[in-house]
C-alpha cells in the first residue's frame, strides 16, 4: 500500500479536490490508499468525462495520471477510503458488504472519483480486491453509452489494465476503472447503520444527502413537510424514471441488489448487463440468477422491492408509516407515465391524445415483438427508418407472423395519421439508437483487449456516444448479432 503521508503533487492537474464525503467520519468508511497496479497501462479513456471533471484535453493520457489512477502514485488533495454499506442480495439480508474493491479518492469538480479494482479493502471478505480487464471494459463502455442514451448512471473515466493476473473461472488480468459520479452512496449505506440501529449515524447519512443532493426536501411542504419521507419520495421518482428508461430501450441491469441502487437514482454496478437482442420479458442477462428474480420484465417490481427495503431503514427518521407509505406509492404512477411517455416518443409520437390508447397499442405490440423473439433494437430502428421513408418492409421481414404484424401497422397507421411524418422520423431517428453495447461487441473488443490491441474499445465508446447517428464505417455493428452471441454466458464474475 502507499503511504498517505507523501502525497505525489501531479503536474498541472489543476484539480481541486474537496472530500465531502470523508468529512462524515470513521464510522462511514475506512481510510486507505489503492493498492499498487504493476505496470499500468490505458485501455480506454473518456474526454467527455475528464472535461467534466475539469482536466484539460489531451491531459487524460500522460503516465502521472495513468500511475494515480493504477494506484500506484497518491493524488495530492485526495483523501481515498473505502466506505462501508450493507445490503439484500437476491432478496435475502446479506449483512455487511462495503467497497470490498473500490476506493473513493475524493471529490474534484464536485463529483466524487473511484477507483474499482484498487485492491484489497477491509470489506472484500472472500474476494481480492480486483477487478478482471472484461468486466472493466463493459463498465467502462456501458456507462458512457448509457449517459449518451439520455439515461441517470455513474460515468467513467477510463480503464487501466496491467498484466497482473487474477483468479476467476480462469486466470484473467486485472484492470481499474475510475468512475465519477455526483454520489456513490446506495441504498445499502441507509440499510447498515438502520440494521445495526446506530440511529445518530443514520441521521447524519440521511442529512448529508439531503443537503447536498436533495436541498428541496428540507423545506418542501409536501408529506407532512417532514424531510426524510420527501427525500424516499424524490429516490422513489428517480428510481422510478431510471427503471422506465431501462425498459424503454431494453437494458437489463442483472444484480439488483440493495447495494447497487444508486440513491441519486443513477444506474450503478455494471455487472452482468445486458442490451436485449431478441425480445423477452423473462430474459435473465444473468447466468448466476438461476430463479430470474432480475429477469428483464420483472426490474421495476425489484425496483419498488428494493424502495421498501430503503423506506424501513429510514423508518426511524421518518417515525411515521404512513407517510413511507405515501412516497413509496408514487413509484407506479411515476413509472408508468415516464415509460409510457419514453415509448411514445420511439413511436414518434410528440404527445398525448386523450382519444388514443396507446398503453393498449404499446403492450400489443411488446407482445408480438416476443411471440416472434423479434431483435428489440433493430425492430425501433428500422420502424424509424420505416416511417421517414414509409417504406415497411424491412420491418415486417424481422416477423414470423405478418398477419399479426399487419394488423398492427394499421392501428399504429391510425394514431400516426395526425401526426407529420418527417417530424415522428426525427424525433425517433433521435430515440431508437442505432448502436447499443449489445454483448457481442462488448466480447468482441475485449479479445481484442487481451490481445493488447484497444482500438475496439476506442471505436465502440466513438460509437457509443453518438449512439442515434450513422457511422456508416460500422454498420455491420448495427445488424443482428452473430449466432454465437446468443451463447454468450455473463456470470457474476468480475
Ligand atoms: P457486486 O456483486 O459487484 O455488486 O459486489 C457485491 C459485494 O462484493 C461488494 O461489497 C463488492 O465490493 C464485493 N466484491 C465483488 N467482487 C469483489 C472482489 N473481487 N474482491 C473484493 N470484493 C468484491
Ligand atoms: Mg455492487
Amino acid at each position: 500500500m502507499n503511504s498517505l503521508s507523501q502525497p505525489f503533487q501531479i503536474s498541472h492537474t489543476g484539480l481541486v479536490w474537496n472530500n465531502h464525503f470523508h468529512r462524515l467520519g470513521a464510522d462511514f468508511f475506512t481510510a486507505l490508499a489503492p493498492q499498487a497496479l504493476p505496470a499500468p497501462y490505458w485501455v480506454g479513456r473518456s474526454e467527455a468525462v475528464a472535461e467534466l471533471l475539469g482536466l484539460a484535453p489531451g491531459q487524460l493520457a500522460g503516465d502521472a495520471l495513468l500511475e494515480a489512477l493504477a494506484g500506484n502514485q497518491p493524488i495530492s488533495g485526495t483523501q481515498p477510503l473505502a466506505s462501508v454499506y450493507s445490503g439484500h442480495q437476491f432478496g435475502q439480508w446479506a449483512g455487511q458488504l462495503g467497497d470490498g474493491r473500490a476506493c473513493l479518492l475524493g471529490e474534484a469538480n464536485g463529483l466524487e472519483v473511484q477507483l474499482k479494482g484498487s485492491g484489497l479493502t477491509p470489506y472484500s471478505r472472500m474476494g481480492d480486491g480486483r477487478a478482471v480487464l472484461r468486466s472493466s471494459i463493459r463498465e467502462f463502455l456501458c456507462s458512457e453509452a448509457m449517459h449518451a442514451l439520455g439515461i441517470p448512471t455513474t460515468r467513467a473515466l477510463c480503464v487501466v489494465g496491467s498484466d497482473e493476473e487474477v483468479a476467476r473461472e480462469s486466470l484473467e488480468t486485472a484492470a481499474v476503472v475510475t468512475r465519477v459520479a455526483p454520489s456513490f452512496i446506495r441504498f445499502g449505506h441507509f440499510e447498515h447503520f438502520a440494521a445495526r440501529n446506530q440511529l445518530p449515524q443514520l441521521k447524519t447519512l440521511a442529512d448529508y444527502v439531503l443537503a447536498r443532493y436533495y436541498p428541496d426536501c428540507q423545506t418542501a411542504a409536501t408529506l407532512g413537510a417532514n424531510p426524510y419521507a420527501n427525500l424516499l419520495l424524490q429516490v422513489t421518482e428517480r428510481t422510478a424514471v431510471m427503471v422506465a428508461h431501462w425498459q424503454a430501450v431494453g437494458f437489463c441491469h442483472g444484480v439488483m441488489n440493495t447495494d447497487n441502487m444508486s440513491i441519486l437514482g443513477l444506474t450503478i454496478d455494471y455487472g452482468p448487463f445486458q442490451f436485449l437482442d431478441a425480445y423477452d420479458p423473462g430474459h435473465i442477462c444473468n447466468h448466476t440468477d438461476r430463479g430470474g428474480r432480475y429477469a428483464f420484465g420483472r426490474q421495476p417490481d425489484i425496483a419498488h422491492w428494493n424502495l421498501y427495503a430503503l423506506a424501513q431503514a429510514l423508518m426511524p427518521l421518518i417515525e411515521d408509516q404512513a407517510l413511507a407509505l405515501r412516497a413509496l406509492d408514487s413509484f407506479k404512477p411515476v413509472f408508468e407515465r415516464s415509460w409510457l411517455q419514453l415509448m411514445r416518443a420511439k413511436l414518434g409520437l410528440p404527445e398525448e391524445n386523450e382519444d388514443a390508447d396507446d398503453r393498449t397499442l404499446l403492450h400489443d405490440l411488446l407482445a408480438l415483438l416476443a411471440q416472434d423473439r423479434v431483435d428489440y433494437s433493430l425492430f425501433w430502428r428500422r420502424l424509424s427508418q420505416a416511417v421517414a421513408s414509409q417504406q415497411f418492409a424491412p420491418v415486417r421481414d424481422l416477423f414470423l407472423d405478418v398477419a399479426a404484424w399487419d394488423v398492427w401497422q394499421l392501428r399504429y397507421g391510425a394514431r400516426l395519421a395526425g401526426v407529420d411524418p418527417q417530424q415522428a422520423a426525427a424525433l425517433m431517428l433521435k430515440t431508437n439508437p442505432k448502436y447499443v453495447l449489445r454483448n457481442y461487441l462488448g466480447e468482441l473488443a475485449i479479445k481484442a483487449a487481451k490481445g493488447k490491441d484497444f482500438l475496439m474499445v476506442a471505436n465502440l465508446l466513438n460509437l457509443l456516444e453518438q449512439p442515434f447517428d450513422e457511422h456508416p464505417a460500422f454498420e455491420s455493428y448495427a445488424g443482428l448479432p452473430p449466432d454465437w452471441a446468443s451463447h454468450i454466458e455473463i456470470s457474476c464474475s468480475s
